[in-house]
């Protein structure tokens, strides 16, 4: 009985050891660093230029949306299409500066915040916050989550757990659901 108790107590601290372990690992710097790219998204605006808040809603019927997006944003923005993969010129865009979403202009990454994934999809692996909203959708046999923009609701993309550290997650955005502003733009 004795001895149950000893090695009951010991896994109990080697599995406190290792919850502890990763939890530090976690919220080490490296999560902070993140934290500050999404706070300070702002140092990436162009100058004088005026960005809406994910609050203002935008609600449009399919015809003011057709009026307002052209065919290929129209189709991935409303209708949850997909863009053919290196199509998008904003694959190779390098620039400072930010991405808005082209339905309502809403401001959704920046460039510290997108990376090449060799997808031919432009790719991030954290986003500004409070922009999306996510569910799940079973389009391909198994479920993949899809965000869409939390003003206008128009879908981007799908998130993935094969992004790199520290948060691990890709981002895969339609370019031509995306507007990059570069920071050097005049407003
Ligand atoms: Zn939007």
């Amino acid at each position: 009985m004795k001895r149950r108790t000893w090695l009951q107590g010991l896994a109990a601290t080697i599995a406190g050891v290792t919850v502890a372990g990763r939890a530090s690992a976690a919220a080490a710097p490296v999560s902070k660093e993140i934290e500050a790219l999404q706070k300070n998204w702002r140092l990436l605006l162009a100058a004088g230029v005026r960005t809406p808040a994910p609050t203002e809603k935008i609600k449009l019927s399919n015809d003011e949306w057709r009026k307002r997006l052209d065919k290929a944003a129209y189709h991935v923005l409303r209708e949850e299409g997909t863009e053919r993969a290196g199509t998008s010129p904003l694959n190779n865009e390098k620039r400072a500066g930010v991405y808005s979403c082209a339905g309502c202009d809403l401001p959704l990454f920046t460039s510290d915040m997108k990376y090449d994934s060799g997808t031919g999809w432009p790719s991030f692996f954290t986003t500004i916050p409070a922009v999306f909203e996510t569910k799940k959708d079973f389009h391909l046999i198994y479920p993949r989550t899809e965000y869409h923009c939390v003003r206008c609701g128009g879908h981007h993309g799908h998130i993935f757990d094969d992004g790199p550290k520290p948060t691990g997650l890709r981002y895969c955005n339609n370019g031509v659901a995306l507007k990059f502003i570069p920071k050097s733009a005049k407003a």
